[in-house]
């Protein structure tokens, strides 16, 4: 198929706005897309200290380069990227070694921490001993907590003025419909592209600039622009509740393009409602043992690890 803009060859296909594009005018559109979300949503300052999420994965590495060549542009503004590692075996090892190249590649300054140096243990000692708790939650759910906890620690240990993770169009579309189906509309008044409410010190406020971009076209940017990315994916992943609700989604999409777009228009109007009428949970106090922000007297990282080490 003939580009819709020019008479080039297509390399992708939009089903949502019925157009074909080839390689040039789909990045052009990708790009803009990102520069705009920024622009609207007011992600970045010109002085910004930005720490990137980096998991070696093709969102996160779209995000880096993306931002790094954008920081390039302005003088005050710096970036570096923080990878966690989680110690799952036959997965860890490649997503630190990834991210660690493409670091190199783009001259970007690169921190990892692992759960065993952070926690004590690996993902997978802790799978371990879950396995003799009386009910055995999710793996990820335990391995999101900590993780997104380390990052918001490091990345402000780290001077870091702002986290920028690698959400894209398909998780906050799977997040918006997990909260609703659990009934957490608490956490729905959280999401958005730029998450940070509350303001305080010990909180990194969070960006999402890939928000309004679907996760197809993320591959396809990554593989047009030749970023190596990993692809494996996590052993763990196939338990979550998340990998159900993606299969629906995109069962969705398929039939009737457009309709992630249109649930994240309708996310992003309920969102001030919902703070509205929840008068949002402030995290007024602090940890009793670690210190960090918590909703009651202890924060979930340190109940988590109560739990675990009990
Ligand atoms: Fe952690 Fe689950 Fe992601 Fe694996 S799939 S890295 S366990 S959150
Ligand atoms: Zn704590």
């Amino acid at each position: 198929m003939q580009c819709s803009q020019c008479t080039n060859e297509s390399a992708a296909e939009l089903k949502y706005s019925s157009i074909f594009l080839c390689k040039h005018h789909f990045i052009s559109l990708f790009e803009k897309r990102i520069r705009h979300t920024i622009r609207q949503n007011k992600l970045l300052r010109h002085d910004d200290r930005i720490a990137v999420g980096l998991s070696g994965g093709k969102d996160s590495s779209v995000l880096l380069k993306i931002l790094s060549e954008l920081t390039k542009k302005v003088r005050k503004t710096s970036i570096f990227a923080v990878t966690i590692d989680e110690g799952i075996s036959g997965y860890s090892d490649f997503v630190v070694e990834t991210s660690s190249a493409l670091c190199e590649e783009m001259g970007v300054e690169h921190h990892v921490f692992s759960f065993r140096n952070e926690i004590g243990m690996t993902l997978d000692e802790l799978a371990d001993k879950m396995k003799n708790f009386e009910k055995q939650p999710p793996v990820c759910s335990y391995c999101g907590v900590l993780r997104r906890n380390l990052l918001n620690i490091k990345a402000r240990e780290l001077g870091a003025t702002k986290l920028a993770i690698g959400h894209n169009l398909d998780d906050e579309c799977q997040a918006m419909l997990m909260n609703l189906i659990r009934g957490d509309l608490n956490r729905i008044t959280r999401m958005g592209t730029l998450v940070g409410v509350i303001r305080n010190e010990k909180f990194v406020p969070k960006i999402k600039p890939l928000r309004e971009c679907p996760e197809d076209e993320i591959r396809l940017y990554a593989n047009l622009n030749e970023i190596k990315f990993n692809s494996l994916k996590c052993s763990y992943a196939q338990q979550s509740f998340r990998s159900t609700i993606r299969k629906a989604l995109n069962d969705i999409e398929e039939k009737h393009p457009g309709s992630k777009f249109q649930l994240l228009k309708s996310t992003d109007e309920l969102i001030p409602v919902l703070r509205e009428a929840h008068k949002i949970e402030e995290l007024p106090n602090k940890c009793k043992i670690c210190g960090e922000l918590a909703s009651g007297e202890v924060c979930k990282f340190c109940e988590l690890l109560q739990k675990i080490k009990n």
